[in-house]
């Protein structure tokens, strides 16, 4: 065995195999990859190996049109072919109007990926599909190129074509322990010897847990046991294929839990059920390999009753073989693809749920980004940065539970379920919630979203503007004419410190970073490659003193990127203030008075305490940090708060509030007012995909100072910018745009939409979004493809409200 490489990928299914063939795509030939048993033998082997190109985000989508590509091409390989079947079509049912809307927000998020999916009516539903009654159904998603593949001959051509550029695969070969060198290189151990290596990948399947125990990381991703059963054949499918020359196309449905693709010349079905099974939570048989769990077809019987009645053929077929597997879940249901959090060069592949069709594309991006640092498309929806320190395997399993029994059920917008709530609270919930508050969830945190009118009050969930869009227009009409108060629970917030902390930070942003003490400033962060990596509050409390805030999603991916970037001599200082403080923002025209009386000794004056400029402030005997910052539009205050003071000085602002109408609001009234100001939100405006130019940040970029991802910006200046950032105003009373809406222009895909939502107080429908440049002139009008319809839009000026900021100064 080799005892040198440069990646080394452990597991040999199909997130493994794809893996290795990618890397030598990309160009690394000195890869390895190792199996503790025979390639496939964990889930690969017998999985249904449905290939769809249906993703909920642009992402997904484009990944999985890349398997789509790489399996045609290896299975029409003319001295190994194998079988896939593409292209007969999928039809992901709809039995609610919810459904159906959805169904439109892909169709147009997926054009902008080149993919054309298609609603169809129920009628046309029993047209495509022969076997399917018309019961309770009001249409379908179509998805073209929906297929199925023999999963172990594409993971063998995928070693095949790999080894041919160089890699290496050594069968019967466990790892069994990890260790990593000072120079950050990996010491792989196995029974059969050890391996260096720079990278390593853990692509282990329902076992990836007990390789990351070999690094001291506990990823997660949880098992469940999931069944399909095989039939007879069904005359019907025969004669469908005489009529048409056709197979049946695919299934899935999201109200009866089930799929269902042709299999010979009969059916293979697989279930959702209610009753499901976690599985090898307390640890799996090392002698588990090639191997299926125990069939349970009575669990499943109750959904089974619901499949029959959509396909009654199944009353009158017989069943010749079950298969109940283990299946990977991560609690929110997309993959863990990226970079191991808290570790160098270390790399997971895991908790694939639909591996099969989606491996070729997740090892692809995964490839790109060991090799080059960044893929093609923004991968944050898969990073395993975006959970924290709240995602255990307890919390994990919760949710994964959940996501089974939901498993087409995609959530609607602002949906957010109930398994795994109340991972991350401050003292101030129960406050919070006694004053009415609707908590969404930000990266495991409870936030409040707005306040109910009422105790009963309940949020009619979908794609249109719904019952909560007078709570909002209520909140934001309180802060635009008096003052608000919200508690920004989990913001991330380091502390940053040392001799020279002021050169490094400026080293690591492009924009300029506070250089007086007292002085706050907004600065963007880079990759390697000049794309919008970060964005942060950059707080100069001096001496040698920062505090850097940014969205609490960030927190692990902000802290790997800092520390990834510290200086060797241990002069800087890192230390996470996360979880220990929360932010209370006072925002409105009259928070300067409200906080001049709660703390009367600062000076809160527009001269003593300007915008952008911290204080350290009392109010009332409660520190805080208070920062002129507005997020709103308004004259507004960030009060960093420790946990221990957080529930008095709440008491205090809400006492002292009460004379000049406080409201409460949350944060679907802070993202209508930030779309009014043109404010962009990390990760959904702010990708990897596009440079600050192209982000239109050109303000907080400096060109005459040296800092990551300078010099690609640079080059990228001489060549014209892919997209512009602009905002748009639609002409529509009836829904918002959804994030991955296409701007249309003459039926042609010119722009995608990032985010949308109604501004209140310019009563618009806003939408912001990457558009051609050519198109980016305020005055163009176009159309934005929404729930199906072509709705009129127009390029705007990106401040709607108030440009020239003068609300915010008072
Ligand atoms: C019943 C069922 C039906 C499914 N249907 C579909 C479908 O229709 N479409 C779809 O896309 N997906 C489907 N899936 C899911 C899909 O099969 C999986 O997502 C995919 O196979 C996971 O691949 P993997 O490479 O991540 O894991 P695995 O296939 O489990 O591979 C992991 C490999 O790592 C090896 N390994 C583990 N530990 C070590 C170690 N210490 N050292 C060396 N090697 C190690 C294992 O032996 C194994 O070979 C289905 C799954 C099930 C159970």
């Amino acid at each position: 065995m080799k005892q040198h490489a440069r990646v080394v990928v452990i597991g040999g299914g199909i997130a493994g195999c794809s893996t290795l063939y990618h890397l030598t795509l990309e160009g690394w030939s000195d890869v390895v990859l190792l199996e503790r048993d025979e390639l496939t033998s964990g889930t690969t082997w017998h999985s249904a190996a449905q290939v769809t190109n249906f993703g909920a985000v642009q992402t997904m989508v484009g990944l999985k049109s890349h398997s789509i590509r790489l399996y045609q091409e290896l299975a029409n390989d003319p001295e190994h072919p194998f079988s896939y079947h593409f292209g007969d079509g999928g039809i992901r049912l709809a039995s609610t109007q919810h459904h159906l809307d959805g169904y439109h927000h892909f169709v147009s998020m997926a054009r902008g990926m080149g993919v054309e999916f298609e609603v169809l009516d129920a009628a046309e539903c029993a047209r495509r599909h022969p076997l399917i009654t018309q019961d309770n159904l009001l249409g379908a998603l179509w998805d073209p190129f929906d297929g199925d593949i023999d999963p172990v001959p594409l993971c063998h051509a995928l070693v095949r074509k790999a080894r041919a550029k160089g890699a290496e695969v050594y069968r019967q070969t466990p790892v069994t322990g990890l260790t990593q060198q000072p120079n950050g290189e990996w010491v792989v151990h196995t029974p059969n010897g050890d391996i260096t290596c720079e990278h390593v990948v853990n692509a282990g399947g329902y076992r990836c847990n007990e390789i990351g125990e070999l690094m001291g990381v506990m990823h997660p991703v949880a098992s469940m046991e999931h069944q399909y059963f095989l039939t007879e054949a069904i005359p019907e499918i025969a004669q469908f294929a005489e009529r048409t020359g056709k197979r049946v196309p695919l299934i899935r449905c999201p109200t009866d839990d089930f799929y269902c693709r042709q299999n010979a010349q009969g059916l293979l079905v697989g279930f959702y059920e209610q009753e499901c099974k976690t599985w090898g939570l307390d640890g799996i048989d090392p002698a588990f390999t090639s191997a299926l769990c125990p069939n349970d077809l009575d669990r499943v019987a109750p959904v089974m009753e619901n499949v029959f009645k959509r396909l009654p053929c199944l009353e009158v077929t017989g069943i010749h073989t079950i298969v109940n597997g283990p299946i990977t879940y991560t609690p929110d249901g997309l993959p863990i693809v990226g970079r191991i959090p808290g570790k160098r060069n270390a790399w997971c592949i895991t908790g694939l749920r639909a591996g099969l069709g989606e491996g070729g594309g997740h090892g692809w991006l995964l490839a790109q980004q060991i090799v080059h640092g960044e893929a093609c498309y923004d991968t944050w929806c898969l990073d395993p940065r975006r959970f924290t320190g709240h995602a255990n395997v307890e919390f994990t399993a919760r949710k994964a539970v959940e996501d089974y029994q939901n498993e087409f059920r995609f959530h609607l917008p602002h949906e957010h379920r109930p398994a795994g709530r109340l991972a991350k609270t401050t003292p101030l919930y129960l406050a919070l919630e006694a004053a009415g508050a609707e908590f969404g969830v930000v990266s495991g945190w409870e936030r409040a979203a707005y306040y109910k009118p009422a105790p009963d009050f309940h949020e009619d969930h979908g794609f249109r503007f719904n019952n909560t869009f007078e709570v909002v227009a209520a909140e934001v009409a309180g802060v635009q004419n008096s003052v608000g108060l919200m508690e920004i629970s989990g913001f991330n917030r380091l502390e940053i410190s040392g001799h020279g902390v002021q050169e490094w930070l400026e080293g690591l942003t492009c924009s300029t970073v506070p250089k007086r003490v007292g002085k706050v400033g907004l600065c963007y962060l880079l990759s390697e490659h000049g794309n919008v990596k970060a964005e942060a509050t950059l707080a100069n409390l001096g001496p040698d003193r920062f505090w850097y805030g940014s969205a609490a999603a960030a927190e692990f991916h902000d802290m790997d990127w800092l520390s990834a970037h510290l200086p060797a001599d241990g002069s800087i200082q890192l230390r996470s203030l996360t979880a220990s403080h929360a932010i209370l923002v006072v925002a409105g025209p009259r928070s300067r008075e409200l906080l001049q009386q709660v703390a009367p000794r600062t000076d809160w004056s527009a001269a003593a305490f300007p915008w952008l400029s911290t204080r350290q402030v009392y109010l009332g005997h409660f520190p805080a940090v208070a920062m002129s910052v507005s997020f709103s539009g308004e004259l507004s205050y960030e009060l960093h708060i420790a946990h221990e003071a957080l529930l008095g000085a709440y008491r205090l602002l809400k006492a002292a509030g009460a004379a000049f109408d406080m409201v409460h609001f949350g944060l679907y009234a802070t993202e209508s007012m930030r779309l009014e100001k043109g404010f962009r939100h990390w990760k959904a405006d702010l990708i990897t995909e596009f440079n600050p130019f192209e982000a239109g940040l050109a303000r907080f970029v400096r060109m005459d100072k040296d800092y990551v991802g300078k010099a690609a910006l640079t080059a990228m200046q001489q060549r014209p910018l892919r997209r512009a950032f602009v905002t748009l105003a639609l002409d529509s009373q009836l829904a918002p745009a959804h994030a991955g809406d296409s701007m249309m222009l003459d039926g042609r895909v010119v722009g995608t939409v990032s985010s949308a939502a109604w501004g209140h107080r310019v009563n618009r429908n806003l939408a912001m979004g990457y558009i051609e440049p050519a198109l980016s002139t305020p005055g163009t009008q176009l159309a934005v493809d929404v729930l199906g319809q072509r709705v009129p839009a127009q390029v705007i000026d990106e401040v709607q409200y108030d440009p020239n900021f003068s609300r915010v100064r008072g």
